[in-house]
């Protein structure tokens, strides 16, 4: 099919004006206001496979998948006969079911580090659960976290970098008190040598030291091996427990995620996004004698209402079990490695300053030449210019990211195909925009 030329967005321009009204700046995630690329967001209205339709009638070709998710495409007939069939039972008991044991048995099976795990309803609260956990157990208040790695909206992780220095927290948003981010430690990613100095001033203090294992929220930033080296052997020698936010990466970038695919494993791991398969889950797990510490068997309080409800926790073992049947890994990491091919040749051609992060199914072109290893080095990016590539592309039926930090995602449902008409669009645009 060819690419539209000029798409109308009427109905999507009279819906987000209407939303903006009753909805703080009409969305109800900021990731997708479109706010890094200035305009409106599009109003979607249906996906199917690697499709997304809005409400104005164009398809796109889609990127994002919902942000991680949908690692199988839009509306997997297993994963819908799947919520179909939970239905039928009943929408949500606060009761015991055994649909949730089920998915933490593939869970447990699948991540290596994990023996027990919590199903909640976001990674957010994944994250915040892990952290009190990590200090409930170690009797420590100290968290390391990484500038540029983001866990959710938890307060005490919602924070960025200092300058550079070894620095305390300091929150990002306001309304979050200087209190809750005083305990946590924010150091440059991949740098190995911070971290073991933090772990010099801070000895026998640090609780967690939380990071993504594979950045997807500065854009997709891989790690040194020897950053992830280091940590692991940093935290056991000083007692401290190491947290991988596998938010993004579980599941996607190998069935058992990060951790697997390097070989590193974590005492704790936060789940979110494919695990849930489109539906509302996260879920933190890690080694027994850390989850033991998990109420109501141990002391440390967590709890709620929704957590492993029946519809989300079939979508989540439909999608599992889909990915380990089918193993579409090998063949998402080659589709990977085609439209970074094809993107690399693009900017070349157009004479653009790039660099391009990849871990399988999870690619950023970044608009600078440096190599980009942590969130400096993103910075560099050429943002006004990632803004054009953007437009150029939602124009041509190609949905990516909406900002130039994060990561695009492939999934299961597109084709060779789609990756060349998104190669094909991408030469087109990067074309236009190199002067
Ligand atoms: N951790 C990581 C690595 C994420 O990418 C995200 C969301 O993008 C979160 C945590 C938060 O997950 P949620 O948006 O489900 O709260």
């Amino acid at each position: 099919m060819p690419a539209p030329s000029k798409l109308s967005h009427e109905k999507s321009h009279a819906e987000f004006h209407r939303a903006r009204k009753v909805i703080p700046g009409g969305v109800n995630s900021p990731a997708r206001a479109f706010g890094a690329v200035g305009g409106e967001p599009v109003v979607m209205d249906r996906g199917d496979g690697p499709y997304l339709f809005d409400i104005d009638g164009n398809r796109y070709i889609d990127f994002i998948g919902s942000w991680g998710p949908h690692i199988l495409g839009h509306r997997h007939p297993r994963v819908v006969e799947a919520i179909e069939d939970a239905l039928k039972h009943g929408t949500s008991f606060g009761a015991p079911t055994h649909l949730e044991t089920v998915l933490a048995e593939i869970v447990v099976d699948a991540v290596p580090s994990v023996e027990m795990v919590r199903m909640v309803n976001s990674g957010t609260e994944a994250g915040m659960s892990a952290i009190r956990v990590a200090r409930g157990a170690t009797g420590r208040d100290k968290v390391v976290k990484f500038a540029g790695c983001y866990h959710g909206h938890v307060d005490a992780l919602l924070v960025q970098a200092g300058s550079g220095a070894l620095t305390h927290g300091v929150p990002t948003s306001p309304g979050i008190p200087a209190g809750a981010t005083a305990d946590t430690i924010v150091l440059p990613y991949n740098d190995p040598q911070r971290l073991a100095e933090a772990f010099t001033e801070f000895e026998g203090q640090i609780a967690g030291v939380f990071m993504e294992p594979v950045v997807g929220n500065m854009g997709l930033v891989p790690p040194k091996p020897e950053f992830l080296d280091a940590a692991r052997q940093l935290c056991s020698e000083d007692g401290t427990l190491l947290g991988f936010d596998e938010v993004m990466t579980g599941f996607r970038l190998s069935f058992g995620g990060a951790q697997e695919l390097f070989g590193v494993t974590p005492d704790m791991t936060m789940l979110g996004k494919v695990i849930g398969g489109g539906m509302p889950v996260g879920a933190y797990g890690g080694a027994a004698h850390v989850m033991e510490n998990v109420s109501p068997l141990g002391p440390v309080y967590q709890a709620g209402t929704l957590s492993g409800n029946p519809i989300a926790m079939a979508s989540g073992i439909a999608t599992l079990s889909e990915l380990k049947e089918t193993n579409p890994y090998p063949r998402l990491e080659a589709l990977g490695a085609r439209f970074e091919q094809g993107l690399r040749e693009a900017a070349t051609a157009a004479g653009i300053p790039h660099s391009i992060g990849r871990v399988g199914s999870m690619m950023t072109l970044f608009f600078t030449s440096e190599d980009v290893t942590d969130l400096g080095t993103a910075q560099m990016s050429d943002t006004a210019r990632f803004g054009k590539f953007f437009w150029g592309m939602l124009e041509r039926g190609i949905y990516l990211p909406c900002s130039q930090f994060e990561a695009l995602f492939i999934s299961a449902a597109h084709t060779e195909e789609h990756i060349d008409e998104a190669i094909t669009a991408a030469r087109e645009v990067l074309g236009e925009i190199s002067a």
